[in-house]
């Protein structure tokens, strides 16, 4: 169902948007347990410097932050802007993928997998690892909306079958040439995670969406390597070269969601 300008539309817009903001900031929680260890199901949230448990009015997303200016309520510790940023970032997506795709399970799909694109992108940042359990959650998504999708009146079976042609057309073509990039370096080109992720766009995609999608990946990872070069300095050792390329692919795979169709096509129709 697309939506339109009418009060429903609105309304669920301004859902979609909260809903973002909070899941936001539970993803953000949820990638830095992945990081250092933690159970993600259980314990509370706390400060990540003096760990205190954290009230109702620290978890307000975006609003606690600002009414602290970036400090912990209990020890007065920076709070990185990166968590505000997180939230508002999930919430601009989530609205971005319900006004391209309407009430659907299009929709649902894409911000499920948007989520988890997210919380790997963070882990990625931190850890320069894309973990498994990310792409097999990504899998998952798409596995469970080919199911549904036989409601809708789509054939589940054509659908799983030209999925997993294509994740296997590019995450082998993507898994060949950094075979090679690395014979030619000498060193490692493309880490394995940034292989499945690339594997798993495929599946959501098609291999057509994904040549454009690699090409925004590369974009995005240049510049985001020339930023994070910029950050860094240029006194670091052999760290501060690697470049995480998962936040850059799943900006590119945010990218198709919202234009890949309309690219293949513009690009088709030119012959
Ligand atoms: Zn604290």
């Amino acid at each position: 169902m697309p939506l339109n300008a009418s009060p429903f539309s609105v309304y669920c817009t301004c859902v979609i948007a909260l809903l973002g903001l909070c899941m936001g900031s539970f993803l953000n929680c949820l990638a830095w347990r992945m990081t250092h260890g933690e159970s993600v199901l259980h314990g509370r949230s706390h400060c990540t410097s003096c760990g205190h448990v954290l009230g109702v009015r620290d978890l307000v997303p975006v609003f606690s932050w600002l009414s602290t200016r970036g400090r912990c309520r209990y020890c007065g510790e920076h709070v990185s802007w990166r968590y505000p940023a997180t939230e508002l970032l999930c919430c601009v997506i989530y609205v971005s993928i319900l006004l391209r795709y309407g009430l659907s399970i299009e929709a649902v799909e894409l911000i499920a997998f948007a989520s988890v694109l997210l919380v790997l992108s963070l882990t990625d940042l931190d850890t320069y690892i894309i973990p498994n359990a990310t792409i097999i959650t990504a899998i998952g998504i798409r596995c469970a909306y080919i199911v549904a999708s036989a409601f809708v009146g789509q054939d589940p079976f054509v659908l799983l079958r030209d999925s997993f042609v294509s994740g296997l057309v590019v995450g082998g073509a993507v898994l060949l040439l950094s075979l090679v990039m690395d014979r030619v370096l000498g060193r490692d080109s493309l880490g394995g995670g940034d292989v499945k992720l690339l594997f798993v766009a495929g599946l959501y995609f098609g291999w057509q969406q994904c040549l454009f999608l690699i090409i925004v990946a590369c974009v995005m990872g240049i510049v985001m390597g020339m930023l994070g070069q910029r950050g860094r300095g240029s006194s670091e050792g052999e760290e501060s070269r690697l470049i995480p390329f998962g936040p850059a692919i799943a900006l590119a795979c945010w990218v198709c969601m919202l234009c890949g169709e309309q690219v293949v096509g513009w690009y088709v129709g030119l012959f």
